[in-house]
């Protein structure tokens, strides 16, 4: 029998993608009280009219009804970490983050840590994610396996390290190409995991490891390749005194075929123009993780010089060193990054890179990240205010962008009344 649900609310969503500064926000689609209507999961319809009675009813009116939100960079494995006092990137590896990935290789903890990670995304409206498990095998079987209960679209992949890490966190090129290819055969492409070929950074492999990860990226359509790239300027140092050749961070990993369009680097910050150009050339794309590059003093990324290079940006948490799961906190802070620079960039600009822009940049617009017809109904119901300060201010919002502005700045988890996964109500507020 067909399952049929109906989503009553304010609903948005983009068909397009705005400019960075554009507040008329030509690409937004807002449809205020109406109904979105899925069948076995997926989106058949809009329309103002409430459906009929063979429709399972979720009346949200004056709520507003958003696409689930799409994490594009983020570690589920340093849920220990979030909020480590006093360290930059590099020192903050090696004190907080490895000890805290050491314990992944426990499968009782694996399972648990993985499960109470996609909850938490999901009580934050986060439905799909890009994930750094660790270099443990089994962390990646327990994300894929909590994600697979849940329904979620997740992207993961066994971490890659065979140097400048503990030596338990350490694997070499021929177990890590024998246990990629065991997890690439096991989860890529099952019911809506993907794989994604993951050097930690260029810095923890070897130029063999690196090469390996190009032969396993190429052997199968659909992978995915994510990494960081450019984070931090002792790690840009690093990386020229251990490739003292290469032009440039990025060109490590361009030169062992790891940039595609399936392949998405974290950060980007310290890259220039001729980075930009090979990325936008090879159609990869930039997770931009503001929380993290403001907590760890990394830098701030620069998105009118990626947007002018045609280069796609998507955001991510980066839990652990962002601070915390929220896509809603994540927008707010890279709106204060761009503010930094001198630029005001708009809440639809920030609302469509953790939505529609980050599944076009995954190529899975056909999926997730708008309300289009045919793709899942993983969606996410927001109240706009809680408490009479937001009341207020949104009482007094003179159009939809500053009311859209100020629920981004201004929310926090306690606005989300539900969250859904392919139709299927997988959070609700108590
Ligand atoms: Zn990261």
């Amino acid at each position: 029998m067909t399952r049929r649900i109906a989503i009553r609310g304010d609903l948005l969503d983009f068909t397009g993608e705005p400019a960075l500064a554009d507040v008329a926000g030509g690409d937004a689609r807002f449809r205020p009280d109406h109904w979105l209507l899925a069948e076995d999961g997926r989106i058949v319809g809009v329309q103002p009219e409430a459906p009929g009675e063979d429709w399972e009813r979720h009346d949200h009116a004056g709520r507003l009804v958003l696409p689930g939100f799409v994490d594009t960079h983020v570690h589920s494995g340093q849920l220990d970490v979030i909020g480590a006092w006093g360290s930059a990137l590099l020192d903050w590896l090696e004190r907080h983050t490895f000890p805290a990935e050491l314990r992944m290789a426990d499968p009782a903890h694996a399972a648990m840590v993985s499960a109470m990670f996609l909850d938490a995304l999901l009580a934050t409206g986060t439905t799909a994610a890009s994930v750094f498990p660790t270099v443990h095998p089994v962390s990646v079987d327990a994300l894929f396996e909590a994600a697979e209960a849940r329904g979620m679209r997740v992207i993961a992949g066994k971490v890659l390290m065979d140097r400048h890490a503990p030596e338990a966190l350490r694997d070499d090129v021929v177990n890590a190409e024998a246990q990629s290819r065991e997890l690439i055969e096991r989860w890529h492409g099952r019911g809506r995991c993907a794989y994604a070929v993951t050097p930690r950074f260029a810095p923890t492999s070897t130029d063999a490891q690196l090469a390996m990860a190009g032969r396993l990226l190429a052997s199968r359509p659909g992978l995915y390749m994510q990494t960081h790239v450019a984070e931090n300027r002792d790690e840009v140092r690093w990386v020229h005194e251990l490739w003292p050749d290469a032009r440039s961070y990025l060109e490590v990993y361009a030169r062992h075929g790891l940039l595609g369009e399936r392949s998405i680097l974290a950060h980007g910050i310290w890259l220039d123009e001729e980075d930009r150009a090979a990325l936008h050339a090879a159609g990869a794309h930039v997770a931009h993780c503001p929380s993290s590059n403001l907590f760890l003093g990394s830098g701030l990324f620069d998105w009118a010089a990626a947007e002018a290079a045609g280069v796609a940006v998507s955001l991510g948490c980066d839990v652990g060193g962002g601070t915390g799961l929220s896509m809603l906190r994540t927008m707010a802070d890279a709106y204060k990054v761009q503010a930094m620079a001198g630029r005001r960039i708009t809440a639809w600009k920030c609302l469509h890179a953790a939505t529609l822009g980050a599944a076009r940049a995954l190529r899975l617009e056909g999926e997730i990240g708008s309300f289009a017809l045919g793709t899942l109904a993983d969606v996410a119901v927001w109240d706009w205010a809680v408490g009479p300060v937001a009341t207020r201010r949104h009482a007094v919002a003179h159009d939809l962008h500053d009311r859209l502005f100020a629920w981004m700045t201004m929310a926090d988890e306690r606005n989300l009344a539900a969250t859904f996964v392919a139709g299927h109500c997988r959070y609700a507020r108590t």
